[in-house]
Parts: structure tokens; sequence; C-alpha cells
């Protein structure tokens, strides 16, 4: 699979390059993924650099080619600064979710106010396990929240304008992180980076969240 893509890559030096030129053939739709395709290997590519800047262009992609696709296991750990409950959880194997580790994280993730347990999107795990290899981390993530019931989430909104009255903390679909050793601003940016759904950063608070709705992002 990584192969492949770089001879994508490599196949588009060229043609690909320039804007909309003439002649070049092929759908815009197809131009539109290969160009995704380029660029999220050169993003690799980027995300290596530091490491291998020795090595000139393409050659360096298969060390750094994306490691959760070529993960057979997904493993996250957990530490909730409210209960202070620990979980190492590997939540996704051989290419399917593990329901009974679901189970795990909802409970670790619940509502630590109420104990209401709520159904966490497991693409949200998955934003949280690439963050945790871009990070090049071992340590737990720090949950600030995880779900919020609707009681939990009306009584925080009521008190601050910060809180959403449609929080996707209500759906499972949203996390309040921190993670030790790095920096807040560090963990913001590879969010960001991943494109991969909402991203808010709270300073004053000590944590960004990560949500699985809509690429935005704030604070
Ligand atoms: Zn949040």
């Amino acid at each position: 699979m990584t192969d492949r893509r770089n001879g994508t890559i490599l196949g588009l030096q060229g043609p690909e390059t320039g804007t909309r030129g003439a002649g070049t053939g092929g759908t815009d739709t197809a131009s539109a993924i290969d160009r995704r395709g380029l660029l999220r290997g050169l993003s690799r590519l980027a995300l290596g650099a530091a490491a291998t800047l020795a090595v000139p262009g393409l050659i360096a992609a298969p060390a750094i080619a994306a490691p959760s696709a070529a993960a057979k296991r997904r493993s996250l750990e957990f530490r909730h600064l409210h209960t202070n409950e620990r979980l190492r959880v590997t939540y996704w194997s051989e290419g399917r979710y593990l329901p009974d580790a679901l189970v795990d994280v909802n409970h670790v993730l619940r509502d630590w106010r109420t104990g209401e347990v709520g159904d966490t999107d497991p693409g949200l795990l998955d934003i949280l396990f690439r963050m945790q290899q871009r990070l090049r981390t071992t340590e737990p993530f720090h949950v600030i929240c995880g779900y919020r019931c609707p009681q939990t989430n009306a009584m925080l909104a009521s008190r601050s304008g910060g809180v959403a009255t449609k929080s996707l903390h209500m759906v499972g679909k949203a996390i309040d992180i921190d993670v030790p050793g790095r920096q807040l601003q560090q963990i913001r940016q590879v969010a960001l980076d991943l494109q991969m759904g909402g991203v808010g950063y709270y300073p004053k608070s000590g944590f960004v969240h990560v949500d699985t709705g809509r690429v935005r992002h704030w604070g």
C-alpha cells in the first residue's frame, strides 16, 4: 500500500504540479484525488523531515508512512483527571473496532459529575491515536472532559459562554485533553494538522478540545 502510494507520488511529478494545464487528461475528480494523495504524501515527508534531513526526496517515505494505516492494533491510554481512573486499551485490531474495549472506554470517559455513560464515537479514538503517533508519546491522555450528559452541559453552558448548548460532548464526539510532556500548543498543532474534526484551544484551562465534527478551529 505504501509502495503503491509512493509510486503515485512519483508518477505525479510533472503535469499535476501545474494548476489546470491543458491536455493532462483524466477527470477533474481523479486529479483532485491524486492531488490530495500527493499532498498527504508530502505532509508525511515534512513530518519526517526533521529526523531525516539528509535523505533526499521520496526515499524517506516508507519509514514515515502513516503508521496508523499500517498498524494492526490501535491502543490508547487514558487518565481521567477528575476520577483519577486509568485505562489502557486496544480498541481496534485486525480491521475492526472491539466492542468490549469501547465499553471500557465509555466507562472511563463517562460524565464524572453524574456517572452517566455515553457512547464514544470510535472516530474520536482514531483522532487521538493519530495524535499520539504524531506527538511521539507513550504517555496517557489526560482527560479533562469526555462525555457530558445534557443536564451537565446545560449547567455548564449557563455558567460560561465558552460552552456550546449543543456541545458534541453530549453525543460522545468530543474530548478535552492534555498530554504530559508536550506543550499545549504542540498538541493543538498536531490536531489541526490532522484535519479530522474540530479543534478548540483553551490555554487558560490547560486543555485542547478535539471532536469528530466539521473541520474547524477556535481559541
Ligand atoms: Zn470540549
